[in-house]
Parts: structure tokens; sequence; C-alpha cells
């Protein structure tokens, strides 16, 4: 099938949730893809931050071929090893005891705030209440949705759960003012992924520890987007060395396949007992063999010093576009999690479509805000090349004014 048929056959029988651009992407390798028509492109979406070890990583591949031809799914009525395989390294590289494996970042909060609650009612207190940041994204499913601090992907689907409380983001005493002894959990990514990439400084994580340590309130971090190794550590936490008491990942753990992770440290995972919660498809042999090998690229294979060393080579070449374009109004993020905001009135879309049509993937979010989250493995070469590209769109910008 040729792009035009793929994208007729999608407007005829798939629901209409998505904007997409008119391209039918058939196949990958590293930083590159293939649109059904044989046209190449530089990816620097990576299938928005789930690609961490860009498209079909031989590791990745060899252990899906390999598990495929032996189990694909089983059901946890029993044991599974590479389940088990990869809550062992998880728990071995970070401030969790145990993890409870589901199939999507929404999904993986969900069993966060499931969980956050259980706690205190095991503890026969009646605290339900979750504080969340304004700008915050923590996924679609409808208690997903509640947590998520951003009246636009909200709108339509109330009445939503209640108890949820939106603060401004780095800010500690808007958190220590909206926490009281009904607070269950405050919930917050280290850094804003959809809500603008939102770096808070870095004392932050410390404050919002110690408020909720006052309080007994728990602390959730949602690493879906900047986990495994996208800001240069395994877990974006790492920077600040402040441990949370829960943590949730999915995008880039299992480089491609469908996968979400809730892990916590014994005390507070005591609280799901048999029965208390489950996933049909969580844990799976192959999404579980999948993610044994990506997390295992990326602490072997120097994964993470090619993502800091890249991190400073893009962030340098972004600050250079941005001395040449004055539209350019600031150039944020960590690790290669980067982002260039827009003035108002360039549109972040058109220049996304232009560049989609010079063969380069790149990804906006708001109205202005450009997105740079590349494959972790990508190359100064192809970060030179992602620049170059970009010149030229935004010289055509320019000249239009
Ligand atoms: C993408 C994302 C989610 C939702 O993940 P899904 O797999 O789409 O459900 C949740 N939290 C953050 C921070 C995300 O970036």
């Amino acid at each position: 099938m040729t792009n035009a048929e793929i994208k007729a056959l999608t407007a005829s029988h798939v629901m209409n949730t998505y904007n997409r651009f008119p391209v039918a992407i058939v196949r990958g390798e590293g930083r590159r893809v293939w649109d059904a028509d044989n046209r190449q492109y530089l990816d620097f979406t990576s299938g928005l931050a789930v690609c961490n070890l860009g498209h079909c990583h031989p590791r990745v591949v060899a252990a899906i071929k390999a598990q495929a031809e032996k189990l694909i799914h089983i059901s946890n009525l029993y044991h599974i090893g590479p389940q088990a395989e990869l809550a062992a390294l998880l728990v071995a590289h970070s401030f969790a005891d145990k993890v409870f494996f589901c199939n999507s970042g929404a999904e993986a909060n969900e069993a966060a705030i499931k969980l956050a609650r259980k706690y205190f009612n095991l503890k026969g207190s009646n605290r339900y209440q979750i504080v969340t940041m304004e700008k915050s994204f923590h996924g679609r499913t409808l208690a997903a949705l509640a947590a998520t601090g951003q009246g636009k992907y909200r709108q339509g689907f109330e009445p939503l759960l209640e108890k949820f409380i939106y603060v401004p983001f780095n800010d500690v005493s808007a958190v220590r003012n909206a926490i009281s002894s009904s607070t269950a959990a405050v919930m917050l990514e280290p850094i804003q992924g959809e809500g603008g990439v939102n770096v808070p400084s870095d004392d932050y994580l410390k404050g919002v520890k110690a408020a909720c340590k006052e309080v007994g309130a728990l602390l959730i971090y949602d690493e879906v987007q900047v986990g495994v190794g996208r800001t240069g550590r395994l877990f974006a936490y790492e920077h600040s060395g402040v441990a949370p008491d829960i943590m949730t990942l999915a995008k880039g753990l299992a480089g491609g396949v469908a996968i979400g992770a809730m892990c916590a440290t014994d005390e507070v995972a005591q609280a799901f007992t048999p029965g208390t919660h489950a996933s049909t498809f969580g844990g799976n042999p192959l999404a579980t063999a999948a993610g044994l090998a990506a997390v295992r690229t990326v602490l072997e294979d120097g994964v993470l010093e090619n993502c800091r060393k890249m991190s400073e080579h893009l962030r340098a070449r972004l600050v250079e576009l941005k001395q040449s374009f004055p539209f350019i109004t600031e150039v944020r993020g960590k690790g290669l999690i980067l982002a260039a905001e827009l003035a108002s009135g360039i549109k972040g879309a058109d220049i996304v479509k232009a560049a989609l049509d010079k063969g380069l993937l790149i990804n906006c979010i708001g109205e202005s805000t450009l997105r740079f989250i590349p494959a972790l493995t990508v190359t100064a070469g192809e970060v030179d090349e992602m620049i170059g590209i970009l010149k030229a769109v935004l010289g055509a910008v320019e000249k239009k004014g």
C-alpha cells in the first residue's frame, strides 16, 4: 500500500482521534525511518520518546524474536521469568523494592494512584486527595486525566474523579499550602514533558519531598517520559538525589514494545495483595523480554554517556540557531529532551510540516514549543544534519516574515 492508500483506509475505518501527517511510516532503523512511498526521514521524535535506542535496536529485536519463538503470553496465573528479571533489574538500579507491570503510562499512573489510596486505607486513614501540577500530563484514562493539570485534556469528560488539586509546577510553597492531613500523595513529573519541557530548579524535588514528609503524604514521580535514560541518567530523579515512594515508567522501557511499570518501596508496595490490582497483559513474556534487553542496553552500551554528550552538542547547536533566529526565544531541557520556544505568532505546526517535507521528523507541543527527543543513540553527525534541515526551514519562515 502507498501513503495515500493507507491514509484513505485510516480515514474510513479508524476513529478520528489523531491529527496525522499524510505519511505512513513502514520501516525504521536507528534514527532513520521510511514511509510507504519509500521516502527516508531523520527521526527526532523517536515514537514520542519511546524508541530511546533508535528503531529496531538489534539487542531488542533479538530478544523479541527469541521470546516470540518460546512463549508470547501466559497470564499472571503463573510465574514469568523475564518479568521477574526485569523487576530485579529495575530494583537494582533505583530506590524501589517492588514493581507492578502493566501496558502503558496511563495504566502505570492509575496503579500508582490506587496504591497510594490503598496504602492509607489499610492504615485506617482517610487520605485520598492527590496534589498534582499545573501543565502536567499523566495520561488519558479517567483517573490519569483527573490527575492531569491541563483543562484542555479534561474538557468534555467531566465529572472526573474528585479530590485532585492542581498547583503551579516548580513552586514548593504552593505544594506546602495545598497539602494537608487528607493528602495521600503529591504526584509530579521530575521534568514536565507534554506540558512544555519544563525543568524545575535544582532544589525543587528536595523541597517537595520535605513538604510531603511533614504531613505524611507519599511522593509519586511520573517518569513515563523522562525515565529510562532520557535525561542522561537511568531515572530523571537521580539528578536530584531525592527518591520518591512510587515511580511510574512506560514509554522508553521496552525499546518500542507496549509496557508500563509502577515501582515502589516495600513499605508502600505491601498495600497491594493478591486481588487488589491486576492486568491481563501486564508483565507478559514478550514485553518484559524486550524491556530486559532495552534496559540492559541503556546500562551497558554507553547509552547514558552518549545521551549526555549529545545533549551538550544538540543544546549548543540549538543555542546557535537561537542567535541566528530571534524568534526562538528560549532553549531548555535536560539530556535528550530539549525544546526551542518560539515567539508568539510563529506557528510550531508549520515548522514541523515544513521539516517533514524536507525529510525531518520533529514534534511541536502546544502552539509554540518545538520538542527534540531523538534516540539516545543519536550521533553528532545526525544532530548536525537535523540542525541543517531546521536552519533551512527557519530561514523560510523568516523570509515569509
Ligand atoms: C505519555 C505520558 C503518559 C501517558 O502514557 P500512555 O502510554 O500514553 O498512557 C503519562 N505520563 C507522562 C509523563 C507521559 O509523557
